[in-house]
Formats: structure tokens, C-alpha cells, sequence
């Protein structure tokens, strides 16, 4: 039970600094397409990821919905198509990893 916390505790971490990354790149006018990318498919992925581990986690208490946890599974699968999907993020990255 505590395992898959500790690793999406590590993922979390691993996402914020691709973030602080990209931002810094942003931030000293350098090219960050493909950073940026890299944020917006993997955090909206991890964020699924972790709030389903949350409501599994707690059994039939997390998926009844008199509990939070269902509805901010549905919120935060909206992240993943709302900012761009994931497939379109992987082609940016794709084309500036190829760029001639
Ligand atoms: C909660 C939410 C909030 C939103 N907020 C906004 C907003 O604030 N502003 C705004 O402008 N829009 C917003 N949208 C719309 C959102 O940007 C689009 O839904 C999104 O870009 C996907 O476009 P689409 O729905 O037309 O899907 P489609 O383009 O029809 O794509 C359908 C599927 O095909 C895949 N696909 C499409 N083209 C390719 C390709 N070339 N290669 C590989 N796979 C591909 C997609 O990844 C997707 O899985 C929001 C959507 C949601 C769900």
C-alpha cells in the first residue's frame, strides 16, 4: 500500500523539476518547445495516475461518491485533453528531437 505512494512521491518530484526546468529555460530566452511538451503529457498523466492510486487506496470508500476522489479523477483526466492531448505533445517532441 505505502509503495506505489513513495512512487508517485518520486514522480511528483521528477515532474516539478521538469517543470522548473522548462521554465527556466522560458525564463533565459531559451528554446523550450519540447520541454514545455514533455510538462504538459507527463503532468496531466501523473496527476490521473496519482489520484487513481489515492481512491484505490481506499477501496469501495474511495470510489463511492460521497467521496471526493471519482469526481477529481474526472477533473484531472480533463488535464489530458483540455491543454493538448497527449499524442499531439509527443509529435512536438518528436519533431524538434528530428529537427534537421
Ligand atoms: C476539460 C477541457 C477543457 C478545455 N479547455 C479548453 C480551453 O480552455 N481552450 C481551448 O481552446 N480548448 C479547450 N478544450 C478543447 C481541447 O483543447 C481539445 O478538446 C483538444 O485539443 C483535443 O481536440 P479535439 O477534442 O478536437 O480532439 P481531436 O483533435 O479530434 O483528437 C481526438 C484524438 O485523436 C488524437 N489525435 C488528433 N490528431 C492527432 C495527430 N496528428 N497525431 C496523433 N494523434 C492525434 C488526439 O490526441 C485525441 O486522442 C478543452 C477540452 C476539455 C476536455
Amino acid at each position: 500500500m505505502t509503495h506505489p505512494l513513495a512512487e508517485l512521491q518520486t514522480y511528483v518530484g521528477a515532474a516539478r523539476l521538469q517543470c522548473y526546468y522548462s521554465l527556466w529555460l522560458k525564463d533565459n530566452g531559451l528554446p523550450h518547445n519540447s520541454e514545455a511538451a514533455m510538462n504538459k503529457w507527463w503532468a496531466p498523466k501523473l496527476a490521473f495516475d496519482v489520484v487513481k492510486q489515492c481512491l484505490l487506496a481506499h477501496g469501495h470508500t474511495g470510489y463511492d461518491e460521497d467521496f471526493p476522489m471519482a469526481q477529481r479523477l474526472r477533473d484531472v483526466l480533463g488535464l489530458q485533453i483540455g491543454d493538448g492531448t497527449a499524442q499531439i505533445m509527443k509529435n512536438i517532441i518528436a519533431r524538434e528531437a528530428t529537427r534537421p
